[in-house]
């Protein structure tokens, strides 16, 4: 099969075209054809590397990946994270704790291909009326936001909760996802893209470039006592901020550090106000059930941005990384 590799860490340059063996499944494994495979700001981050990361070479990118069973033809949707299957927290039914949880297009190899092999846990049959590049658009996001909302935050209806760049692919998800909850939602997003944030559902939003407003400051226009959910991805250009927008007793969930990961704690503020701070990772394999019934019943709604071929794999992660799109970089293959 044809395939994009990775063998060095770089720019957009490493991702090198050509033919690898197919993959061979093991006896729990199906064989699944890919149809469409979208991006992550995790492509980019792996593919560029940094000092602690531990990646085996060549690999294969791509977490998101919709397509037809090789056997059957059925259309399906691949979860992006496998666990063992083994060990407790599997059986417990959160893989997501796994300690070998493997994400494709990381630990293992993903979607910038023809052909992958994965668990049979994996497949997801895809409903009738979504098609695949929108399908592929969902996975991560949704299954990450509703991981930072539903399970770590624990909202519940008539909470607060701000959501950063609810252009991204985890902001357009969690603004939807804590709308479904009941919340209140306030969205920040460059100054261009705040009424499609609007258009999301947010019930206000906010310029989190407007630098004579900070987005604390504009939070607490709205709400006084500050929110109870800050759903916190952006890192260190966004931290302070965020912390300063906590209620009393608020929430801080994080799934990331787009802008760095130097991030301080005023511990004062951190016990007074009885703050909690808390990291996501994913989610489970069975809430991806769930968020794609919400996605199939129109509750939830993937926002696709642009449709790359494969082959421009590289002007798609550029266009990622430079041309601010609001909602999701697929790859059609
Ligand atoms: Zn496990």
């Amino acid at each position: 099969m044809q395939a994009l590799r990775i063998h060095a860490h770089g720019g957009p340059e490493v991702l090198v075209a050509e033919a690898v063996p197919d993959p061979v499944p093991a006896p729990d494994e199906v064989l699944v054809r890919i149809r469409a495979c979208a991006l992550n700001h995790l492509d980019l981050t792996l593919r560029a590397g940094f000092p602690t990361l531990k990646m085996e070479l060549p690999r294969i990118l791509g977490s998101d990946i919709a397509g037809e069973l090789a056997a059957t033809g059925e259309a399906v949707l691949l979860a992006p994270g496998v666990g063992c299957g083994l060990c407790h927290a599997c059986l417990a039914g959160r893989d997501n704790e796994c300690r070998r949880y493997q994400m494709l297009g990381y630990q293992r190899d993903g979607g910038y291909t023809e052909l992958i092999a994965v668990p049979r846990r994996s497949v997801l049959p895809l409903p009738s009326g979504l098609d695949l590049t929108t399908a592929a658009s969902m996975p991560l996001v949704f299954l990450t936001a509703w991981n930072m909302l539903v399970r770590r935050a624990r909202v519940r209806p008539g909470q607060t909760v701000l959501v950063w760049a609810a252009a991204s692919g985890v902001g357009i998800a969690a603004v939807q996802v804590a709308k479904l909850w009941g919340c209140r939602v306030f969205a920040t997003a460059r100054k261009e893209q705040l009424e499609r944030a609007r258009g999301l559902g947010a019930d206000a939003v906010i310029d989190h470039y407007d630098s004579n407003l900070p987005v604390a400051r504009a939070v607490k226009q709205l709400a006084p006592e500050g929110v109870d959910v800050v759903v916190e991805h952006v890192g260190q250009a966004s931290w302070e901020q965020s912390l300063r927008a906590l209620a009393p007793n608020g929430v801080l969930v994080t799934c990331g550090a787009t802008t760095g990961y130097d991030a301080r704690v005023d511990l004062r503020f951190l016990f007074s106000r009885q703050l909690r701070l808390k990291g996501s990772y994913m989610g489970r394999r069975a809430d991806l059930d769930e968020v794609l019934d919400a996605v199939a019943a129109g509750k939830l709604r993937p926002v696709v941005d642009r449709v790359f071929p494969l082959a421009q794999a590289a002007a798609a992660h550029r266009y990622l990384a430079e041309s601010h799109p609001f909602g999701k970089v697929v790859l059609a293959i």
